[in-house]
């Protein structure tokens, strides 16, 4: 078969499937809420009864230390479809609002509704957590889905299409498998909504395909998420804080700390505090592995030209797995590269800012972030600097936990995206707001508005 022809058979699959789904959607079938919370249990049983080959297709795929695959993708999740199936129906109960006097006798309610056909796009950084959270607020909120996981991880990959396929039919839940001609074509099609995880750059086409045909959207993008040291801070509790949230998952996380910015006077000290802190932790033993080569090859570009002195370094490289130690690098400027472009990778770099003024200057040179993290004892500061610059969240004192509490909104503005979900704001991303209004019958016809308005209105005769 041709390559076209392989493309024409994709497109005509694709098409099938949001037939059969758009059919199922518009009968009804996803509107009783009880048979959600059955979809969730089961999606839930699912995730328990393939525990061990969820952590093994993270590791082969990045190779996640057990305990992060656990905490950050399965048992994250699980959290998550409790807490969505235990509230669901408190969340979605129809909220009353009073009426005006003169709609009376009349009940207003605003009531959480569906989209319909949803498309869910994933990356592949977590991407068993997060192909399924979106997929799971989703069909909580009474959506179908076709979800296209990332085809760079691929033994997650195959993993979903097989867990998926053991819970919904696929009229409800389907699972497009493919690379860039895969999300293309199905962003060709028209869905009802489109959830999309993954680079700024690809979260442009991904808008500009959703503004083509209306289609409402959340994009969950990337960005350089800024990590501040202030003269004030704790300095030992920031250098093991920055550290743990950075070299999570090898630094592939889309708000970890990008880049760090310490203020001169603490520079000297915090250097010395993460490299001791780099020399304790055994990092290099229990660190995911970069993706891939392509990757692994960005990232090494990042380090060209930069002297032994600049780079403090725990353990090998093994090019040949994608190992790269944990680094941190320190002795350039704001306009070094690892300045410019996000790193999302094992490569911390770190840069002095001189006074409040010269830091708020430079953190308006970059695009809005996921993550603002700032260090410091002195509130005022980081209100200072948390009203200067915008993004999604705020950590004061640590770091990555904005985006570990399922009560709180996760999202970007701005280049890292827009949009919120997690729990509640997950199943209210895939609803919209619907105004009902019902109105009695007892003594309305008095204020129906017809003709002759001067009944009605006679002061404005
Ligand atoms: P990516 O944008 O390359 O790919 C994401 C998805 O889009 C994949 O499924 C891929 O197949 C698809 N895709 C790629 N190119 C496409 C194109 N031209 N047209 C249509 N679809 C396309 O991102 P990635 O490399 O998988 O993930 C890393 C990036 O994602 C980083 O920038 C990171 O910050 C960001 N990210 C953001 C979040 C968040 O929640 N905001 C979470 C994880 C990752």
């Amino acid at each position: 078969m041709t390559v076209e022809q392989t493309q024409q058979q994709t497109q005509q699959q694709i098409r099938d499937v949001l037939s059969r789904q758009r059919q199922y959607f518009s009968e009804g079938n996803t509107l009783d809420l009880a048979m959600r919370e059955r979809y969730l249990l089961d999606l839930e049983s699912a995730l328990i009864s393939h525990k061990d080959q969820i952590l093994d297709a993270l590791r082969l795929d990045l190779n996640k230390p057990a305990v992060e695959a656990y905490l950050a993708e399965y048992y994250f999740l699980l959290q998550e479809i409790r807490l969505v199936r235990k509230s669901l129906k408190k969340w979605l109960k129809p909220k009353k609002v009073s009426s005006p006097i003169y709609f009376q006798p009349c009940r207003s309610e605003i009531c959480r509704e569906p989209y319909g056909v949803a498309l869910v796009v994933a990356p592949w950084n977590y991407p068993i957590q997060l192909a399924l959270a979106p997929l799971m607020s989703a069909i909580a909120a009474g959506n179908t889905v076709v979800l296209k996981p990332s085809e760079v991880a691929t033994a997650s990959e195959a993993l979903l299409v097989k867990l998926l396929a053991s819970v919904f039919p696929p009229e409800l839940v389907h699972v497009q498998t493919g690379g860039v001609a895969v999300s293309s074509a199905l962003l060709g099609e028209k869905f009802d909504f489109i959830f999309f995880t993954g680079s700024t750059e690809v979260g442009k086409i991904v808008a500009l395909r959703a503004a083509e045909s209306l289609t409402p959207s959340v994009l969950e993008l990337g960005g350089k998420c800024p990590c501040v040291v202030d003269s004030t801070a704790d300095i030992k509790l920031a250098a093991g804080r920055i550290l743990s949230g950075k070299f999570f998952n090898a630094g592939q996380t889309c708000f970890a700390p990008d880049f760090v910015a310490v203020h001169e006077s603490v520079k000297d000290a915090l250097l010395a505090a993460m490299q001791c802190e780099l020399e304790q932790v055994p990092w290099h033993l229990e660190m995911a592995h970069v993706i891939n080569d392509r990757h692994y090859q960005r990232l090494s570009n990042f380090l060209e030209g930069l002297n032994d002195e600049q780079i403090v370094c725990s353990g090998e490289d093994d090019r040949s797995i994608c190992k790269m130690a944990p680094r941190l690098v320190s002795g350039i400027d704001w306009d070094h590269i690892l300045l410019k472009e996000e790193v999302f990778g094992p490569i911390l770099p770190i840069v002095s800012y001189s006074s409040e003024s010269d830091l708020v200057e430079k953190l308006r040179e970059y695009s809005d972030p996921l993550a603002l993290y700032l260090f410091s004892e002195s509130k005022s500061f980081c209100l200072k600097i948390q009203q200067s610059k915008r993004s999604g969240g705020v950590c004061i004192n640590d770091t990555m936990k904005q985006s570990s509490n399922l009560k709180l909104p996760f999202g970007g503005v701005g280049d890292s995206g827009n949009g919120r979900y997690r729990g509640e704001f997950g199943v209210r991303a895939f609803s919209y707001e619907r105004a009902v209004v019902r109105r009695g019958k007892l003594g309305a016809q008095k204020m129906d508005l017809k003709p002759p308005y001067g009944k009605l209105f006679p002061w404005l005769e």
